[in-house]
């Protein structure tokens, strides 16, 4: 494969972008292939190098690169009667509208700009209505890149994981493994009064792919209600993705107290957004005092983007059809795996999948620490070259989730499990 144009590029972007790029999981080595376009299930490089694309955005894009036509249509209305205006516009309420429908915990929502800004929203929210400073976040969750969740260490022994955050910051959050509903009584045990709320991906999909075990959840939304404390659901990657159209709380038949979003909903474009009861939500001001804010929140052309493209799944069955895919794919693995590779595990669910290099007797992981101690450099450095060779992208690191979208095959899961047969 050529990757001379991406060189030459990275070469320029390396004088001007930190370490050549906007986000650190893209500055793959050594120098990432550049996009030119993407094309259904695939992406071409600035080469012309076409990939079979298991990326998606880090998750967005359920529907692939192609836009069907009501959601190409509604972005190009809407970009070319102005990109947006400081005053509410139709599209915000059909999208809220939507949202709060099929998702029974959220009765009211506000949007933002990131999956970032959202867990900021809901942190601040559950503080101020508890009146509490303590959060509780799994080890291994994902949060974005906010001061409150880039945490490391165990319990209430942390510390700010990323230079440039006050201690004091760690100091109100708490850690414990995902899945493990002792460390979770033990936490309110000791903290409960003090516990705004324990904020938690339903399925850890940054550190992973790991599901929660039964009676986890439950566990969490228990502790939650005897302590007075909000559970929140950190639904960025699953919501939309996992359990369709009721999300992944759905699936799981959990409440929690509020929910954040993004990736999906904004169907391709930068977007987040805070759910939950009218009661909660109605804390943000001008209706409450909990200060939030944003120039661009509900932006218009995010706003139709997102609407449509959850009308289109919604009306073709795309869950249905990706889930399908995802199972197909998963079983696949599975085979393969046995055969060739028999400690490492096939992990994922619905559209969402990953390989992790679980070493000899470690079995499929159940928390973070789990997923650390599998082989992150063999993956990163000697498998994942390999598949990209192979024109297949996949995310960048042994932690990130990879997708399958609506424009995927049965045959680009032929492909797929080829070259896995190949590169593993
Ligand atoms: C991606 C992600 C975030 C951060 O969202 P950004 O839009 O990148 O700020 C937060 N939480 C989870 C679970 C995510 O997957």
């Amino acid at each position: 494969m050529n990757h001379e144009r991406s060189r030459d590029l990275y070469d320029r972007a390396l004088s001007v972008l930190s370490a050549g790029v906007n986000s650190s999981v893209r500055a793959t080595r050594p120098y990432p292939f550049f996009v030119e376009r993407g094309d259904g299930g695939h992406v071409v490089d600035a080469d012309g190098n076409r990939y079979l694309d298991c990326v998606m955005g880090y998750g967005p894009l359920l529907l692939g690169h192609d836009m069907p036509e009501s959601v190409r249509a509604a972005v190009q209305q809407r970009a070319s009667e102005g990109p947006m205006y400081g005053a509410p516009t139709e599209v915000e309420v059909e999208l809220a509208e939507f949202v709060v429908r099929h998702v029974p915990s959220v009765e009211m929502l506000r949007f933002v700009n990131s999956g970032t800004e959202a867990t900021v929203s809901a942190v601040r929210l559950a503080r101020a209505y508890t009146g509490r400073d303590k959060i509780v976040v799994m080890q291994g969750g994902y949060h974005g890149a906010q001061e409150s969740t880039l945490v490391e260490g165990d319990g209430a022994h942390t510390a700010p994981s990323s230079p440039g955050i006050p201690e004091s910051f760690a100091e109100q959050t708490l850690t414990m493994p995902f899945n493990d509903q002792e460390a979770a009584q033990e936490l309110f045990e000791e903290h409960g009064d003090d516990i705004a709320a324990v904020l938690t991906e339903p399925i850890l999909g940054n550190y992973g792919i790991v599901e929660p075990v039964d009676g986890f959840h439950e566990t969490l939304r228990d502790l939650c209600d005897e302590n007075g404390s909000l559970l929140v659901f950190d639904e960025v990657i699953t919501g939309f993705r996992v359990g369709g159209l009721q999300c992944a709380q759905g699936k799981f038949g959990i409440e929690p107290d509020l929910t954040t979003f993004a990736k999906v909903i904004g169907g391709g474009f930068p977007v987040g957004a805070v759910g939950g009861r009218s009661e909660l939500i109605e804390q943000f001001t001008p209706a409450g005092d909990v200060f939030q804010s944003g120039t661009f929140s509900g932006h218009p052309v995010t706003m139709a983007a997102g609407l449509e493209t959850l009308r289109h799944a919604a009306e073709n069955g795309v869950w249905d059809h990706v889930d399908a895919l995802g199972d197909r794919l998963r079983n696949g693995l599975e085979d393969i795996v046995a055969d060739q590779a028999p400690a490492y595990s096939v992990v994922g669910t619905d559209s969402m999948f990953k390989v992790i290099f679980t070493r000899e007797g470690q079995g499929v992981p159940r928390n973070g620490a789990d997923v650390k101690r599998a082989e992150t450099e063999r993956w990163e450095r000697l498998f994942w070259p390999a598949m990209e060779e192979q024109g297949v992208f996949l995310t960048a690191n042994q932690f990130e989730s990879q997708f399958l979208s609506a424009s995927h095959t049965d045959e680009d899961v032929e492909t797929l499990l080829e070259a896995y047969k190949e590169a593993l």
